[in-house]
């Protein structure tokens, strides 16, 4: 079975082999979640890899914003 990444639209396979389904990476993941706090940088639902890579500043600022604000729905684990 395959879902669409919701951040990307790429094709997903949905199994315990996509541990962050139903996005394609941890990298869409985060731009889902980070989203809401990022207004100025809203990426466009229909972008591309090579896009989202120039849009997204820094995962790592994401991902410290995120465990700063102690969401726990977020998790690695
Ligand atoms: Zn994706």
């Amino acid at each position: 079975m395959k879902v669409n990444c919701p951040t990307c639209q790429s094709e997903v396979e949905w199994s315990a082999e996509s541990p962050f389904r139903p996005f394609c990476s941890k990298r869409c993941q985060l731009i889902d979640l980070g989203e809401w706090a990022a207004e100025e940088k809203r990426i466009p639902a229909q972008a591309t890899q090579e896009e989202l890579e120039r849009a997204l500043p820094d995962i790592e600022e994401i991902e410290a914003m995120l465990a700063q604000q102690g969401d726990s729905f977020f998790r690695d684990h």
